[in-house]
């Protein structure tokens, strides 16, 4: 039956399968019944939240498929080689994963926002952060399909969203991250021609990278700095454009971040993207969309973790009960220190010693952390109603990414403690999660940052 229905909402197109457009108004404007998160059995279950249709459902399913048979097999072995495979690319992209709500007009999928989410979202749950995809669907599509010239548009758009060429962008520098307005990479004319220099770091698919929006200098006497700021495609081959070691991380250790070089490399006119001077507009332009993206993987890697830790504690066996259920009658005080009473069937059945922190129970615990999860969504999900309709504002988003990757950390935290001594051993999947989680407060612009945009907006006068 699913697969039926999957068969009708997907069509064929050159290269390979892709969605139909989905559509812009979903379940909520057809009356169904949806469950929100909170009522719901899993909090990443298929077909809850009233922002999906049942055509999302669909999607969902092959989406969370793909990563299931795709890539959680192969994930340990690209952690190793701190990179993913092309081929893996190349799959995503025949089965409709990448530029999916870039529009068709362009070579892209032609859905929506939740279309877009869902394959992030399921990316989240799948806990493997190696595949860049967000990134280059979500992120870098969108400045080409935005700004682009038409010849731009297709020369790169369809090849991205068939997996063939993979897309980074390159604003950080060693000396500049938060403070874009001090990047030192510069593009001067030569002709018609531009010779650009200077290097970057930190960049997401930047070692695959085929393409690389390169955010450089080109006026020095601009008014400010942001009024001499531009945006460069540059491609991989190009004499001068030279990748760096791929950077050894924390976490995120199959994604390839790297380094990259630019030296004298000289660019067509036709490499410029958008307008001479305006890259600092687009910057602004097109940040609310990535801010709401890591607030969605933020919220997305808090339900996985709850999900893996409400497993976990549901089989954990410790004083003669499974973690979940251990609860004090009674906690008597003895001269040597604080005992647990061990119920069984009502009845008082053994007393272990325990320290007084133990005395929060586990199921409290799980109380709180689905409660902040599920008012987090909530927030989340509406920021994703407020984008689809092309109404979410840069403090808005800016709040999402700023409360959610500081929740996704302290969930991450909590689980790992729930899990105990197994928590910190990397087989298990939190493990993973908790390192995972470290990177989301810092980029897309650090969360120090969103509270000055934050700031900036409460105190305003206009
Ligand atoms: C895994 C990973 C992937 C990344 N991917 C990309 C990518 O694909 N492309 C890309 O261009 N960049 C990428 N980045 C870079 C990321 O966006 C930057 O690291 C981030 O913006 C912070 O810049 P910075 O590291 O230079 O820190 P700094 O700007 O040096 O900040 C250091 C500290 O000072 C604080 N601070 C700075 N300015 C202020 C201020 N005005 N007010 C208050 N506090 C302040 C910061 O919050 C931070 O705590 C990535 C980073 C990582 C770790």
């Amino acid at each position: 039956m699913a697969a039926r229905l999957l068969r009708g909402c997907l069509r064929l197109r050159p290269g390979g399968w892709a969605l139909r457009p989905l559509p812009a108004r979903c379940s909520h404007s057809g009356g169904e019944e949806r469950l929100e998160t909170p009522s719901a059995k899993k909090l990443t279950d298929i077909g809850i939240r009233r922002i999906f249709s049942s055509e999302h459902d669909i999607f969902r399913e092959s989406v969370r498929k793909f990563f299931q048979e795709e890539v959680i097999p192969h994930h340990a072995e690209w952690e190793k080689a701190g990179e993913v495979s092309r081929e893996l690319w190349e799959k995503a992209g025949k089965q409709g994963l990448l530029g999916v709500n870039v529009a068709e007009r362009h070579g892209g999928v032609g859905g929506d926002v939740y279309a877009a989410a869902v394959v992030w979202e399921e990316q989240a749950y799948s806990n493997c952060t190696g595949p860049g995809f967000s990134l280059h669907s979500n992120i870098v599509m969108p400045y080409i399909a935005n700004y682009g010239s038409e010849e731009q548009i297709k020369h790169f758009i369809p090849q991205m969203t068939a997996g063939r060429c993979i897309g980074a962008i390159a604003m950080t520098e060693p000396g500049a991250g938060s403070d874009l307005q001090g990047v030192r990479t510069n593009a001067r004319k030569d002709g018609s021609d531009w010779i650009l220099n200077g290097s970057k770091v930190f960049i997401t698919n930047g070692w695959l990278s085929d393409v690389v929006i390169v955010v450089a200098v080109t006026d020095r006497e601009a008014r400010s700095p942001a009024h001499g700021i531009s945006l460069f495609l540059v491609e991989n081959g190009m004499k001068g454009f030279i990748k760096g070691r791929k950077l050894h991380k924390m976490g995120l250790k199959a994604q390839d971040t790297a380094e990259l070089f630019f030296e004298d490399v000289r660019l067509p006119a036709s490499a410029l993207l958008g307008e001479e001077n305006k890259g600092f507009y687009y910057l602004m332009r097109e940040l609310p969309q990535e801010r709401l993206l890591i607030a969605d993987l933020g919220i997305s890697a808090s339900e996985f973790m709850f999900e893996e830790t409400r497993t976990y504690v549901k089989q954990r066996k410790a004083f003669g009960k499974t973690v979940a259920h251990l609860q004090q009658l009674f906690v008597p005080q003895y001269q040597e220190g604080l005992f647990l009473g061990v119920v069984s069937q009502g009845k008082c059945t053994d007393w272990k010693p325990i320290e007084v922190t133990d005395l929060q129970t586990v199921q409290h615990k799980l109380a709180e952390l689905k409660t902040h999860i599920c008012v987090t969504r909530a927030f989340v999900d509406s920021c994703l109603q407020l984008h689809e309709a092309g109404r979410l504002d840069s403090a808005t988003a800016s709040m999402a990414k700023y409360w959610t990757s500081e929740l996704q950390n302290s969930v991450a935290y909590d689980c790992v403690q729930l899990h105990g001594g197994w928590g910190y051993m990397w087989e298990f999947p939190i493990a993973k999660a908790y390192v995972d989680a470290r990177v989301q407060p810092i980029y897309g612009g650090t969360n120090e940052i969103m509270k000055e945009l934050i700031a900036r907006e409460i105190v305003s006068d206009k």
